[in-house]
């Protein structure tokens, strides 16, 4: 497989440092050699180097004053990386840990999640090194009215809509309209995971973690399975996880920890989810506050965490939803999931299981639901948020809720199929890869060399 040596050498030249980009199109290219067998064209039309190539990368200073009168100064990132399927759609992050490598593999993932959907959008993602933590509720409004004072220029309904990811929720989003339409003048569809209020669809909140579980009962039915009466293992307590969790206790599982950046919580007899939501929702705590209510609750700091991987996956479980970030599921951590009995992975983050872990859940025959395609439910929504702004309508929670629910089911059989086609059953990273690649590469076939 000559060809992913070639471009990963390639873009470890003209785009050096970015080893999660590197990390994320080598799991991409790896399922793709019998596809790119199948049609000659793919090659002879440059279709690879054209897709690890983004079509415009936006990078531009963001200054601020702080509470104290300080200036601070924060980098902003933009990457348009493919639109033959539709407008750029991606979320934007911000986390001290953003840097341009970040963003890449984020919008180079989000070109495949999103051509999976079915849906018409094209990839995209963007975010910031801001820290939001600490931060008080005006800093982050100017901080976010500095940001759009950039961005505005590059993104529209028809264009490039952004949404959330890690450390933009709906107050951000917020910010960030308001000061959109403030420049633009214009009330339109320009972000997604906007307020109820004025212009968001309802489940959007919910649809990230309700659709990583509902891929994952898609992933048990085929076994005749379900999530009833299963232990769950969930990394994160933010949006994502949240909602995962919500969804499984209304499909009878137990979810049994969740973590932040300061440690696990193991609850054994469950996770008092109201109080998950009271902490984190509302007063923006750390985990450790859990335990003042529930004293049989164990809270383990990331001091005491393995040096090869997290507390969180020691723990023994029949499933696992890693709903936190990248390259937060080790080698090490998977070999603790299998020996521990753990049947099945659903992934709600974006890369969080390192490749030696995939092929490690792969090869143990383990259900594994890879981010691109069981975290997808986000996105979709925020599509459907897009059809109702544009369409002047807004759907009632059922009628968003089972679309996101037949969007879930075609994602998980378009992989699980491709799979099968390409003569390896119940691997979704092939599956979910090549279905992807084929949707995306097509349209870009058909429409030239743009
Ligand atoms: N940030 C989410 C993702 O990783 C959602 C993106 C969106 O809604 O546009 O897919």
């Amino acid at each position: 497989m000559s060809y992913i040596h070639e471009t990963i050498s390639d873009l470890k030249n003209t785009s050096p440092a970015q080893c999660e980009f590197y990390q994320a199109v080598e799991e991409v290219l790896e399922s793709l050699a019998p596809i790119l067998e199948s049609n000659k064209l793919y090659q002879q039309q440059a279709i690879i180097q054209r897709l690890v190539e983004p079509e415009r990368q936006i990078m531009f200073r963001v200054p601020w004053v702080d509470d104290q009168g300080q200036i601070q100064v924060n980098k902003g990132y933009r990457i348009e990386f493919n639109s033959a399927l539709g407008p750029y759609k991606g979320g934007l992050r911000f986390h001290p840990s953003v840097n341009a490598s970040i963003i890449k593999f984020l919008g180079f993932e989000q070109i495949f999640k999103n051509a999976l959907t079915g849906l018409p959008i094209g990839g995209g993602k963007g975010g910031s090194n801001f820290n939001p933590k600490g931060k008080s509720d005006d800093e982050i409004m100017r901080f976010c009215q500095s940001f759009m004072t950039e961005l505005y220029r590059h993104i529209g309904p028809t264009t490039d809509v952004p949404a959330g990811d890690i450390g933009v929720g709906a107050r951000e989003i917020g910010y960030m309209f308001g000061q959109y339409k403030r420049l633009t003048g214009r009330y339109e569809g320009v972000l997604t995971g906007k307020s109820l209020l004025w212009g968001g669809s309802l489940v959007r909140k919910e649809a990230t973690g309700y659709g990583v579980v509902y891929f994952a009962e898609n992933m048990l039915s085929i076994k005749d399975e379900s999530l009833k009466s299963k232990k769950c293992l969930v990394s994160g307590s933010g949006n994502v996880a949240i909602y995962a969790m919500e969804k499984l206790y209304q499909l009878g599982a137990t979810p049994i920890t969740c973590t932040d950046s300061t440690g696990t919580i193991f609850h054994e007899s469950g996770i008092d989810l109201t109080l998950v939501k009271q902490l984190k929702e509302k007063s923006r705590k750390s985990l450790e506050a859990y335990l003042t209510e529930h004293n049989d609750a164990k809270f383990i700091p990331t001091s005491e965490y393995p040096s090869d991987g997290h507390a969180v996956w020691r723990i023994k479980a029949d499933a696992a939803f890693p709903c936190a970030t990248q390259n937060e599921l080790t080698l090490a951590d998977a070999k603790a999931l299998i020996a521990n009995g753990c049947q099945l992975v659903s992934e709600g983050a974006n890369m969080p299981s390192t490749q030696d872990a995939i092929n490690t859940l792969i090869d143990a025959k383990i259900s594994y639901g890879p981010g691109k395609a069981a975290n997808a439910g986000g996105v979709s929504t925020s599509q459907l948020e897009m059809a109702q702004n544009a369409s002047m309508q807004t759907w009632s929670f059922e009628e968003v809720d089972q679309k996101l629910q037949i969007i879930m089911k075609n994602i998980f059989e378009t992989a699980h199929q491709t799979a099968i086609e390409f003569g390896q059953p119940g691997n979704l990273v092939l599956g979910a890869n090549i279905a992807g690649f084929k949707r995306v590469a097509d349209a870009m076939l058909e429409q030239g060399v743009v």
